[in-house]
């Protein structure tokens, strides 16, 4: 299957590139860097010993993304390219919004006029709210988001879900009066925690001045580069008054995206999975659980609750399991032990080097 992965030099598309290639398919990478550095591309070709197309454009620009479809043609889009901040979409929205929506409206106007019809787009566990009790399963509805990011990640969903809806006539076949030349296959993920990076040490997580997720967080304090993890609250109604998610490995949910390109390939409509392993871990586990991976103790301050976080978030990964045939299968001691082989080979992240 040929594939083109947009915003694939990023975390979780250049892992998503390595299983891709290792599944035996080919893959086209579109990125424009915002957040990432094509030299993740390198590295993946290095792992894989395969190459990668890579452009360097904006998947928002039309017609740059029409020149690169119509010479790739691929069978499947995953859709990864986007802004992910929750702080900076709060004080940037509109550019949020502007990114985001548009590189899928975008992709969704190219595929109408190529004639493409299968797209797997990186959605987040943040749609389902603060309303529901975990673990979520895929049929809670969804809820109101806490940012803008969030509601990005909501109404981009809706818009892959209408467009599907609207190529698709009553007899399964192409809408032609609606301008489809294909009925639409569409796939939305919902990712829980990706955490952790390849096992080689040569891709991971890179992110831009100060972390703030858990797990790159911790990554620093372990190599050096900050002082302390603050622990935002340790009075939650939890065993240990921590905030509990569900951390999934990095390329358990690669390998994840290869089950639902290949599903979208023989399917029709929208379909929604969850990604996750199933299992939270609060704070303080995975403060414990980096420690003995690094070999010291991680130092961290219990802080004040950090506005917007939900107590309590894991998946039902039982639909995942049971049409994608698709589990993850890495556990803490994997994930923690990966971050820290990639931390501490490139403690300053990709083209950098010394603390
Ligand atoms: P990332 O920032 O590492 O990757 C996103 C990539 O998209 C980057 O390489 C960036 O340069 C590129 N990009 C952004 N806007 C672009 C544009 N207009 N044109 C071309 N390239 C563009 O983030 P990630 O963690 O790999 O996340 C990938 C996707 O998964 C994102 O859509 C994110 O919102 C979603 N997601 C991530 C998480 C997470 O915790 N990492 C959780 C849920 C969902
Ligand atoms: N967290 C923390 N200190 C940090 C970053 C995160 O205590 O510096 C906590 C956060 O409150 C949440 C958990 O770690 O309970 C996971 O946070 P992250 O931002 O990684 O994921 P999300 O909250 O978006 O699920």
């Amino acid at each position: 299957m040929k594939t083109l992965l947009t915003g694939g030099a990023g975390y979780i598309g250049s892992h998503t590139a390595v299983a891709m290639l290792e599944a035996g398919h080919e893959v086209a990478v579109v990125d424009n860097y915002v957040n990432s550095s094509a030299e993740a591309i390198s590295r993946v070709e290095k792992i894989t010993g395969k190459k990668v197309s890579l452009y360097d454009a904006d998947v928002a620009d039309k017609e740059s993304m029409m020149e690169i479809l119509s010479a790739e043609m691929p069978d499947c889009i995953i859709h990864f390219a986007g802004l992910k901040a929750v702080g900076e979409s709060v004080a940037m929205p509109v550019e949020y919004y502007r990114n985001n929506i548009d590189t899928t409206l975008t992709l969704l106007e190219c595929m109408r006029e190529l004639g493409l019809s299968n797209i797997v787009f990186s959605s987040s566990a943040t749609v389902y709210g603060e309303d529901h009790i975990p673990p979520f399963t895929e049929d809670a509805t969804k809820g109101m988001c806490t940012n803008p990011y969030g509601w990005t990640k909501w109404m981009q969903e809706q818009m892959l879900t209408d467009a599907q809806f609207s190529s698709e006539a009553s007899d399964g076949s192409a809408n032609t009066a609606n301008g489809w030349k294909t009925p639409l296959s569409v796939v939305l993920l919902r990712y829980f925690n990706p955490v952790g990076a390849h096992e080689s040490g040569l891709i991971g997580e890179d992110p831009q001045g100060i972390p703030n997720n858990l797990m790159p967080y911790i990554s620093q304090v372990a190599v050096g580069r900050r002082d302390h993890l603050t622990v935002f609250g340790n009075d939650y109604d939890t065993p240990d008054g921590t905030c509990r998610r569900d951390y999934i490995h990095v390329m358990d949910l690669a390998e994840g995206h290869v089950k639902a390109a290949e599903y979208a390939d023989t399917h029709k409509g929208t379909e929604v999975f969850n990604l996750g392993t199933g299992s939270p871990y609060s704070v303080l586990e995975m403060v414990d659980a980096f420690g003995r991976a690094c070999g010291h103790a991680v130092a961290y301050e219990i802080g004040a609750r950090r506005a917007g976080d939900v107590q309590d978030s894991w998946a039902d990964a039982s639909k995942a399991k049971a049409v994608l045939g698709w589990e993850a299968s890495r556990g803490i001691d994997e994930i923690c032990r990966d971050a820290w082989n990639w931390q501490s080979h490139n403690p300053q992240g990709y083209n950098k080097t010394g603390l």
